[in-house]
């Protein structure tokens, strides 16, 4: 009995209603042998419960679910392997350009505007944010915007401005990818590909960036969990592409005082379950200026490898995510905070 459990993996364990007769868990062991797994009865002396065991990963609880007798199933094994640390215990280290973000590396700052809006804003920021010490340079040329009426991104163009950018700073330059058929534009201009929060279970999306090499910067969905975040990243890495970094940037609550609720918490959580890198976007998790620098430190100290800030020369005039915005003076301050805490913070 124990070699046969230490050879097949514990999948799912289904319990059987305390009335369930025999009839029953023979029905439901059936079922799970049809699906070429193996099954397990434990019998008790209230109920029956039956291990599901096999080789194959995780498995669809749908044919089983509904069967008479059975009470409950429980999910031993998750959606995800490749991005576990059971499965892949060393620490993945994503190179962007010449920057190198995770485990037991000084946290990066990404910095820019929310979209790119003309030349000279994004000039400007670039040069800005580089002099104030910044990694990276964000800013957003396909916008995924909640209505169709406003600004939706200079597209094509503003991907061109952004390499300008960079040929004016060298700082590599982060922008989100928002359909699969744009995935091959984007990569050849972007050096980190960012899939934004509405897109995260865009599975056709994170198939076709799973295809190419480029790293990507996963954005956590505004309703997921740390399960179906982490099974998001997993259709990257199934497709061959180790290079992801998770990004957690808010999720819907309750709570309307603040944009979105930062789930801090979910940023040790996942460096105990997961190899990949981890940042934090305290822009849109708090949608407020004065929040940015505050949740940036909570964010390192949590142990973020990484925060992501949107700045933008005159924020009252952006033309998406002004109220977020740092203004230069406000990102160099906020530089200056997190210099000091890096020190402290051993980097
Ligand atoms: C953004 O980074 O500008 C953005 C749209 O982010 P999110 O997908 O997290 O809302
Ligand atoms: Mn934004």
């Amino acid at each position: 009995m124990t070699k046969f459990f230490l050879t097949k993996d514990l999948y799912m364990l289904i319990v059987m209603h305390h009335k369930a007769g025999n009839k029953q868990i023979e029905s439901v062991t059936k079922a799970i042998e049809a699906m070429g797994l193996t099954a397990a009865p434990i019998p008790g002396s209230e109920r029956t419960a039956i291990g599901v065991l096999g080789n194959k990963g995780y498995v669809d609880d749908t044919t089983i679910r509904d069967l008479p007798g059975v009470s409950q199933v429980i999910h031993v094994s998750k959606p995800y392997k490749l991005v576990s640390r059971d499965f892949h215990p060393k620490n993945t280290i994503v190179k962007v350009g010449g920057v190198e973000i995770g485990e037991g590396k000084r946290p990066v700052v990404v910095a820019g505007p929310c979209a790119v809006e003309s030349e000279s804003q994004i000039i400007k920021t670039a040069i800005a944010v580089k002099k104030a010490g910044a990694d990276m340079l964000r800013g957003g040329a396909f916008k995924p915007r909640t209505g169709p009426h406003t600004f939706q991104g200079l597209r094509e163009e503003g991907l061109k401005l952004l390499v300008k950018a960079r040929e004016e700073t060298g700082l590599p330059i982060v922008t989100e990818v928002m359909s699969p058929d744009t995935v091959s534009l984007v990569a050849a201009s972007a050096d980190l590909l960012q899939i934004g929060a509405r897109n995260m279970q865009n599975f056709d999306l994170l198939r076709e960036v799973g295809k190419i090499r480029k790293p990507v910067l996963l954005k956590r969905g505004m309703s997921a969990t740390l399960e179906e975040f982490l099974a998001a990243a997993e259709y990257i890495l199934a497709e061959g592409n180790p290079h992801v970094i998770l990004c957690e940037r808010g999720i819907r609550t309750f709570e309307t005082a603040t944009r979105n609720t930062l789930d801090l918490s979910i940023v040790p959580l996942i460096r105990e379950i997961s190899h990949l890198p981890v940042m934090v976007d305290p822009s849109h998790a708090t949608g407020k200026r004065s929040l940015v620098s505050p949740m940036s430190k909570a964010a390192l100290v949590s142990g973020a490898h990484g925060v992501l800030v949107e700045v933008h020369p005159e924020p009252e005039k952006a033309l998406s995510d002004g109220p977020q915005s740092l203004t230069f003076a406000g990102f160099e301050q906020l530089m200056t905070e997190l210099k000091r805490l890096n020190g402290y913070l051993g980097f």
